[in-house]
């Protein structure tokens, strides 16, 4: 199948008790045995819930996935991959990483004894460079948030098992639609699924996929464990949305370029990022790894000041001032001061994340209304 019909299709099974063509709320903590232990493959919700099965095996054929499980967050599912590591173990991150992604590496697991190196991954030589024996784990995120880097996840994925160590993709930008890290060489994918794969910014929630049986039985013992799944409510709201991802995603593509095009025409604008533009360092790789290059921009006003940057903030109208992404509304971000607050300073603009730099999501609004409302917030 192609990837509209398995968005809609895959893992969705008519109800067999009624019929029902879309998959129940199984709102439900236990199921009733027959006797000890003599069950239907369901014994308690924490451990395994129908409608997130259908969910989790949707999910895991977007990504080409032989295996798939949901978590109550992105975060969740992230830690979820670190949790399979152990103390003295050394993990090799992008740069600018998803500042949630950095404050848990940092803040939570580094006391654990887990040493995390942050490198500029755009050039392959400098993790051969840092990689070592203790390396378990490579770290990537593609397109990077909010510099729309890209790195090479076969080339990385190359040299990671080259050396023994794990890799894993955080693919929230790009969305299965776009790219799919398992078979470019990668063992794990991850989603914060309350961006694209959602798309009606009403649901929180991560997702793990892994073409190894070993991987994901770790993955399921820490799910059951832990704990952080994700409700049967929730998961419906994904379904739901997951049903219209192939064609949100080609109007964000769609509405992405035009916005990307007109700001970089702007004469009020110094910088725009956005890989689908020749001139982006990135640019071949991106048209290799990638079917299309999003609807994520990040930009720089020329004469730029925070007070500046400040003022253009408030006065987007359509566009709405919020944290988070792939909506089906236009969202308009200030990564320094809002994503991106829990990176140090000195830290953040290393990799070029300015106090002036300006973020959008792109919408599948019109794009007329969306050219007007930033006409009129950039004059
Ligand atoms: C939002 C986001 C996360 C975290 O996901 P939550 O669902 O908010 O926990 C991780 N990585 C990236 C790139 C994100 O944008």
């Amino acid at each position: 199948m192609k990837f509209g019909t398995k968005a809609l299709h895959a893992g969705i099974e008519p109800d067999p008790s009624t019929g029902a063509i879309m998959t129940p709320i199984f709102q439900t903590s236990t199921y009733v045995q027959d006797g000890p232990g003599i069950h239907k493959g369901y014994e308690y919700a924490r451990t395994q819930n129908p409608t997130r099965s259908a969910l989790e095996k949707n999910i895991a054929s977007l990504e080409n996935a032989r295996f798939g499980r949901c978590f109550a967050s992105g975060m969740s599912a992230t830690e979820t991959v670190i949790k399979t590591l152990r103390p003295g173990d050394e993990v090799i991150c992008t740069g600018d990483l998803y500042g949630g992604s950095f404050r848990l590496f940092t803040q939570m697991y580094e006391q654990f004894g887990i040493r995390f190196t942050f490198i500029d991954m755009r050039d392959a030589k400098n993790v051969e460079e840092v990689i070592t024996d203790k390396t378990k784990l490579l770290w990537i995120e593609t397109p990077t948030n909010p510099m729309l880097n890209i790195i090479d996840i076969e080339t990385i994925s190359a040299i990671g098992h080259k050396h023994g160590a794990k890799v894993a993709v955080d693919n929230t930008f790009a969305s299965p639609y776009l790219q799919n890290p398992l078979d470019l060489g990668a063992d794990i994918v991850m989603h914060s699924v309350t961006k694209y794969i959602a798309g009606h910014s009403d649901v929180i929630m991560g997702f793990l996929g892994t073409n190894d049986l070993a991987i994901d039985e770790q993955f399921g013992f820490i799910q059951n464990s832990s704990g952080a799944v994700p409700g049967p409510q929730d998961c419906f709201l994904v379904l739901r949305g997951v049903k219209t991802l192939h064609i949100r995603m080609q109007r964000h593509c769609e509405n992405g370029e035009v916005v990307a095009k007109y700001l970089k025409n702007h004469p009020n604008i110094d910088k725009v990022f956005w890989p689908g533009f020749e001139d982006h360092p990135n640019h071949e790789l991106a048209k290799k790894q990638m079917r299309g290059f999003g609807g994520m921009i990040s930009f720089i006003q020329k004469d730029d000041s925070l007070e500046k940057t400040e003022s253009t903030l408030g006065k987007f109208k359509l566009f709405s001032l919020a944290e988070s992404l792939g909506g089906v509304e236009s969202l308009v971000g200030h990564p320094s001061g809002m994503t991106h607050a829990s990176i140090p300073k000195e830290k953040r603009v290393v990799g070029g994340l300015t106090d002036t730099m300006i973020r959008l999501s792109v919408g599948i609004e019109d794009i007329d209304d969306l050219i007007a409302d930033l006409e009129q917030a950039l004059k």
